[in-house]
């Protein structure tokens, strides 16, 4: 990964890219192929579906067992107690995750946690750039079981790729996400910084959010000065919601669909209450997927390092995430232009995006797909095509993305 003039981060191929290599990366990227959970944690007689919300065994309110633990966290530091824990019960060597980058600051980097002192050093959302999954090979390699934390989008990838590496079923021992509605542009944080009065190029440390729920976004300079502004402030001046990656706004599975554990904010209307966000302690909401998730929740309720709260539902998590809910309902829409487009778009299987787009007026749907196609247009306006040998049924401009349906 290398970061572009854009100041993202972007694959860049070290040597030459040819048709093969382009076959892999339509395998694994996660921008080309998301699939949801096998069909078999359907059929286990606890399992439950909702069409928005996906497979799940329950739906419980929590916050880290631990004040440390809380308080450093994004919301309610369930991630981190959970991955505390696994580390003191020695089921995991170490977890792979992100922490703050030092020569980023706005950026997160893949960083491998084999202490609780590591992971409170991790702890937060990291809203900028961040490619957890770089140092994958380095953590396989030491052989050792370990847990992987990340946006939904990585764990598809982890799960993509595991077709072909069989030390990814056999090392990982839980994959957790965060329910993630995207990044911020990379450029438009830097815009964010100046806003707060403070130089980006200056920036030796950058804290987005936590102690508290979300807690003050802290910017520290060299010169030792240090700029704490309100996280809604921060990110959200207008009220508005935050520029987001192109990618991230087609997002068929912002929810984490094939975690053990996806965890979540609870502010009703997916923002912070302004009468209370400076004194909210912070609770996430979990959605426990697989029997492993629910172990792990058990074990961490018992030991301390959980705090349960009441079983909540779907319902609830309409409330506390419309952003998903209604990206869910789009999703397939928007997935359509881009096919119909010729664009580069994922493929998708097992998330019930065409049932819930059946449920929409055709008007909503054609309005989504063609809105989505124009934004591609503005932001890629030529089509590049693939390598010959990959498209399956190359269109008339010979674009990869015209193979097949928008998926399922
Ligand atoms: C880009 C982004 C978008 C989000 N969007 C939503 C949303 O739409 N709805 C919602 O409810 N919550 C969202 N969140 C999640 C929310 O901010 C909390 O992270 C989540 O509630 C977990 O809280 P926690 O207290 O358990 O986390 P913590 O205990 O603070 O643990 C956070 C964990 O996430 C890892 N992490 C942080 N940033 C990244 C990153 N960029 N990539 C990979 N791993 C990372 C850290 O390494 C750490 O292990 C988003 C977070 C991010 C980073």
């Amino acid at each position: 990964m290398a970061v572009s003039d854009q100041k993202e981060l972007r694959p860049s191929a070290t040597d030459a890219f040819d048709d093969a290599d382009y076959e892999v990366v339509e395998r694994i990227c996660p921008g080309l192929r998301v699939e949801g959970p096998p069909e078999d944690l359907a059929r286990e007689a606890d399992t439950r579906t909702d069409p928005v919300w996906g497979h799940y065994k329950t739906i419980v309110l929590a916050h880290a067992g631990k004040p440390l633990h809380r308080w450093e966290g994004s919301t309610g530091g369930v991630l981190t107690g959970l991955a505390a824990m696994m580390l003191a019960t020695g089921e995991v060597r170490f977890v792979l995750h992100v922490k703050a980058c030092e020569e980023q600051p706005t950026f997160g980097v893949s960083t491998m946690s084999f202490t609780e002192a590591d992971v409170l050093q991790a702890a937060g959302s990291r809203y900028g750039p961040a490619a957890p999954l770089t140092r994958l090979t380095e953590a396989l390699d030491l052989g050792q079981p370990f847990a992987f934390i990340g946006r939904p989008c990585d764990l598809s990838a982890l799960a993509n790729l595991s077709d072909t590496e069989p030390r990814i079923a056999e090392l990982i021992r839980y994959r957790l996400a965060f329910v993630c509605g995207g990044p911020t542009v990379s450029l438009d944080i830097d815009r964010m910084v100046r806003n707060a009065g403070v130089d980006p190029d200056a920036l030796v440390s950058m804290r987005y959010r936590g102690r508290g729920c979300p807690g003050p976004t802290t910017m520290v300079t060299g010169d030792g000065t240090e700029v704490n502004k309100r996280y809604v402030d921060f990110l959200d001046p207008d009220g508005g919601s935050w520029p987001m990656p192109f990618r991230c706004k087609i997002c068929p599975d912002g929810i984490g669909e094939i975690a053990d554990i996806a965890v979540s904010d609870t502010w009703i209307g997916g923002g912070p209450d302004a009468e209370t966000e400076e004194t909210d302690p912070g609770t996430n909401a979990l959605i426990v997927r697989t029997a492993a998730g629910c172990a792990l929740v058990e074990a961490a309720a018992k030991a301390g390092f959980l705090t349960l709260g009441e079983e909540v539902g779907p319902s609830e998590l309409n409330a506390y995430q419309p952003h998903q809910h209604d990206k869910k309902y789009a999703a397939w829409a928007r997935l359509e232009g881009l096919r119909r487009g010729g664009r580069l778009y994922p493929k998708t299987r097992r998330l019930r995006l065409r049932q819930l787009a059946e449920d929409m007026p055709r008007a909503f749907n054609e309005d989504q797909a063609s809105g989505t196609l124009r934004r591609a247009q503005a932001l890629v306006p030529e089509i590049v095509p693939p390598p010959a040998s990959t498209c399956r049924r190359r269109s008339s401009a010979g674009a990869c993305g015209a193979c097949a349906g928008a998926g399922d």
